[in-house]
């Protein structure tokens, strides 16, 4: 029996016994990750929200069971998912105002389609980390006269943003959903260790899972068609037009913030 707060060195050699592997344990003030778990070789470096110090046995023993075998262990995860949750609203409000989320664009709403995408293509992802956000971007006019940033995902925020250009009818819903999904699976896949030793960029996880997606081959064929007029409207600041049809060699753009 562990009595008062767990220090770091209580869960290591308890996860060490639990694991049969090293384990580097640090406290964290991330609520968006309470839980992060890096290999590094052998080592498990594992990262905890503070609240974990109180973490009861139970808990204790089922971060243990999600550590060895993720959502095969299913009553673990419920129990682990439940138990974050709980201390995660009984943690004080952050200081720093959440910035003000639009779903619902004229033509094209994000909540229904990243919810559509939660229930299907990530439904094994964000077990114990929170889902990210999603919203449209503030409309303000694009300096960039060659590139375009259609989505971009803020690890910081845990937010993604879509171009407001693209709240067209002239868009393909699953143009804009291929988009959410591209950026989602940034916030799926944020920790994966990478050899660049970043993890904002597309690694070969993420393209395996990019390039089995549904739409990504005529979303990627949609694209590289319809850029140039969507660069050129959201540097007016507009919507994308009603006829989107030329085509222009040449252009390079990139369409993601990695
Ligand atoms: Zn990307």
């Amino acid at each position: 029996m562990i009595a008062g707060p767990l220090s770091t060195d209580a869960w290591e050699s308890f996860l060490a016994e639990q694991l049969q592997r090293v384990v580097r344990v640090s406290y964290s003030r991330a609520r968006n990750t309470p839980v992060e778990a890096v290999f590094e070789g052998p080592v498990m470096r594992l990262r905890l929200h503070r609240f974990f110090a109180g973490a009861p046995e139970s808990v204790r023993g089922s971060l243990a069971a999600w550590l060895r075998s993720g959502r095969r262990a299913r009553r673990a995860s419920t129990e682990l998912d439940a138990w974050i949750d709980a201390q995660r609203e009984a943690l004080p409000p952050q200081k720093r105002r959440r910035p003000r989320l639009t779903t619902a664009g004229t033509h094209h709403d994000l909540a229904a389609l990243a919810t559509e995408l939660f229930a299907t293509e990530f439904s094994e992802d964000f077990i114990v980390r929170r889902r990210p956000a999603t919203t449209w971007g503030r409309r303000a006019r694009s300096q960039a006269r060659r590139s375009l940033t259609l989505g971009s995902y803020d690890p910081h925020t845990h937010i993604v943003r879509i171009h407001p250009t693209l709240d067209s009818a002239k868009v393909p819903e699953w143009f804009v959903r291929y988009l959410l999904f591209h950026e989602i699976l940034h916030a799926a896949l944020e920790h994966e260790p990478a050899c660049d030793g970043s993890h904002r960029f597309h690694g070969s996880a993420f393209r395996r899972r990019e390039e089995a997606y549904r739409d990504y081959e005529r979303a990627l064929r949609w694209q590289n068609r319809h850029l140039p007029r969507l660069i050129k409207h959201a540097r007016k600041g507009s919507p994308a037009p009603q006829a989107v049809d030329r085509r222009r060699r040449g252009i390079q753009a990139w369409l993601f913030r990695l």
